[in-house]
């Protein structure tokens, strides 16, 4: 706890390594960067002398040493095993390395064949109520597709907490990518994160989020009331997204609108499929909108 990583978005910094609860370690991925915040969050989990560990950065060498000292904080612990919450590069990326360093270790996470093969480990499959168990801590597998098809969040039941993975972040919001993305089934996922009913939330960037049901609340809010703010803008006659983005986002700084045409995208594409708005044009950020 005796360095802070980079401070990035808002001047926010979090220490490498922190206690989070008694059975949550905490230890950062030295990978600040646009979608990552601070870093990937990876955690220990459990209380004995193996720990699950879930998520392992992107590969960089620099976690390396961070993960070693997160393991001695814990108490001189070894890794049990690891488990992943997706396929992306900053989640995946460090299995590779931390099996060479720490010896041949399961690595568990719902496939996903094409973002998978990218890495040079074998995957153990687990899906959606699928359990990993460690001295101390019961996490249950819950699939929230959206972010990423493979996504799967983790019940830690002796807590009623919630690890998140991209679903939830404790800075900034999801993303939305257009390979494996899709808005409404990422809504539909935050509605079966609700109803799980979480305390803490521990995201996978940003720090640890204390009412993980309000959070859950807002984001699921927020995203309606874009929707209603997109629509307006349709109805007002707008038809390109430059036009719809200048006008939800008029109280945001120009260099966020780039961004801010993605989201607004994300809402067409998810409006499209629900039959409720069409459009002129293949490619969707230069396509004409309109209500169907
Ligand atoms: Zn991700």
């Amino acid at each position: 706890m005796t360095e802070t990583s980079p401070a990035f978005m808002m001047g926010l910094t979090l220490p490498d390594v922190d206690s989070w609860s008694e059975r949550v370690v905490v230890a950062l991925g030295q990978n600040p960067g646009m979608f990552t915040g601070p870093g990937t969050n990876t955690y220990l989990v459990g209380t004995g002398p193996e720990r699950i560990l879930l998520d392992t950065g992107d590969g960089r060498p620099e976690y390396l040493p961070i993960l070693a000292r997160a393991l001695e904080h814990a108490g001189d612990v070894r890794i049990q095993e690891i488990v992943l919450t997706h396929g992306h590069p900053d989640h995946i990326g460090g299995a590779a390395s931390i099996i060479e360093t720490h010896g041949a270790l399961r690595v568990s996470k719902r496939p996903w064949a094409e973002m998978d093969e990218r890495h040079a480990v074998t995957v153990q499959p687990i899906d959606d109520g699928d359990v990993v168990r460690s001295e101390g801590a019961t996490l249950r597998a819950v699939h929230t597709p959206g972010h990423a098809e493979d996504h799967l969040c983790f019940v830690l039941e002796e807590e009623g907490a919630l690890f998140s993975g991209d679903n939830v972040l404790g800075v900034g919001t999801t993303v939305i990518p257009p390979f494996g993305g899709d808005l409404g089934v990422y809504m539909r996922s935050l509605d079966r994160l609700l109803a799980e009913e979480p305390t803490v939330i521990y995201p996978a960037h940003g720090p640890k989020i204390e009412d993980g049901r309000a959070k859950l609340r807002e984001y699921i809010d927020h995203r309606h009331e874009r929707e209603q703010q997109v629509l307006e803008a349709l109805d007002a006659g707008l038809a390109s997204i430059e036009a719809i983005v200048k006008r939800v986002y008029a109280a945001y700084p120009e260099a966020l609108h780039s961004a801010a045409a993605w989201t607004v995208t994300n809402q067409l594409l998810k409006l499209e499929r629900e039959g409720r708005v069409g459009r002129d044009g293949e490619e969707p950020l230069a396509a004409r909108w309109r209500r169907a």
